[in-house]
């Protein structure tokens, strides 16, 4: 694991194989500087361990450099649950991984990831008060989409202000890839705004109620990415943005909502090569995270997160305009931030427990 870089800092990883209930998960805590690690919690049928281990390390690190960003009171940790979500998932089960999150006094907060619903967190929480993400009780912050979507409205408008000089988005073509949970409000606001959209999706009820309430042009899924169009914002998959895609991308601007966009690190500077200006994914789709994590806080409110939500807008423009004066591609100087922040953080923490 250290000779193949895997740990980047990591504080802590911890592994449970419950024999009662086939429980068999990893929680990794990546840093703590910032507040509790926040993260999801991942089902996934890994072929093996060490592969679980190596998502969840890479997972945890990334959960601190997007809570960092967001400006928020967290640090970053994951976890996963190695299993099939269709298959094994039972009472016990999540009962078992309850108590492995209870068992860390508060170091990890467990929200839902991919293959865990809302209904398997409430189960969790029976066992322990550290889940973020539920949808009923005091503190609920309920579904996240509305509120990524404004996260990444707010980032497709400082792009169209950075690169194209404009204010506004009237008459400008934005094309959406996917337009499920987050994608669909992602339109709305563009609608709102006077953008004309070109959708594509693979499910088509999705696809009728945009081109319904909004008048979008439907093209092929195989043909979203080519669109000749001012924004392309990804919301569907990871990995759109590589060798193949990107040198026939017609677009000046990338900024959506999708996790992990780059099928690697230096597709960055490839998209800053061809001179299009691409919105960070970790940055741009943290309005999600904003609105669990204030669930943290106590008591929801949801003017901290529409002011957190709100600052999107500022935090991409400094990483538009450093990435330029550095020339340096952008998904490079948001990694940069975060440690920036973190390492600040540290200071103050030491400086707190030197007085
Ligand atoms: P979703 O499943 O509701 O929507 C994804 C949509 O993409 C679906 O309608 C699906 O049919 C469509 N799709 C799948 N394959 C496609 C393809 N090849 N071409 C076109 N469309 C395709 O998910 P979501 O919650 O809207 O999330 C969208 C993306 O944003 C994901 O990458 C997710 O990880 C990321 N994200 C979501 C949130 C959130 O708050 N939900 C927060 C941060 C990041």
């Amino acid at each position: 694991m250290i000779e193949t870089n895997q740990f980047r800092e990591h504080e802590q990883l911890v592994y449970l194989h419950d024999k009662e209930t086939g429980l068999k998960a990893i929680i990794a805590i990546h840093d703590t500087t910032l507040g509790p690690a926040g993260g999801g919690c991942r089902m996934w049928p890994y072929d093996n361990e060490m592969d679980a281990i190596a998502d969840v390390l890479r997972l945890s690190r990334g959960m601190s450099y997007k809570n960092a960003v967001a400006g928020l009171a967290l640090g970053g940790g994951k976890s996963v649950i190695i299993g099939n979500p269709h298959k094994d998932k039972s009472e016990e089960l999540f009962r078992a991984f309850g108590r492995m999150v209870e068992s860390l006094g508060g170091k990890y907060i467990a929200a839902e990831d991919v293959g865990i619903s809302v209904e398997d967190m409430e189960i969790v929480a029976r066992e322990t008060k550290h889940v973020i993400g539920l949808s009923e009780g005091e503190h609920a912050s309920g579904d996240p989409s509305p509120f990524t979507a404004d996260g990444v409205f707010q980032g497709i408008r400082a792009a169209v202000k950075y690169k194209l000089g404009r204010e506004d988005l009237s008459g400008l073509t934005v094309a959406v890839q996917g337009v499920g949970h987050v994608g669909y409000y992602i339109c709305r606001h563009l609608h709102e705004a006077g953008a004309k959209l070109v959708v594509s999706d693979i499910h088509q009820p999705s696809l009728d109620r945009v081109v319904s309430e909004f008048g979008a042009t439907v093209v092929d899924p195989g043909e979203i990415l080519q669109v000749e169009c001012d924004v392309l914002c990804p919301c569907a998959l990871g990995a759109v943005l590589n060798d193949d895609t990107i040198p026939n991308l017609k677009t000046t601007i990338v900024a959506g909502a999708a996790n992990n966009q780059l099928a690697r690190d230096e597709h960055g500077r490839m998209l800053k090569d061809r001179g299009i200006l691409f919105a960070p994914d970790y940055v741009i789709n943290a309005g999600g995270i904003i609105n669990v994590s204030a669930e943290a806080r106590g008591k929801y409110d949801v003017e901290w997160v529409r002011e957190k939500v709100a600052n999107i807008y500022n935090t991409l423009m400094t990483i538009y305009r450093r990435s330029d004066e550095e020339n340096r591609p952008t998904n490079v100087i948001a990694d940069e931030l975060a440690e920036e922040i973190i390492a600040a953080g540290r200071e103050r923490n030491s400086k707190g427990k030197a007085a």
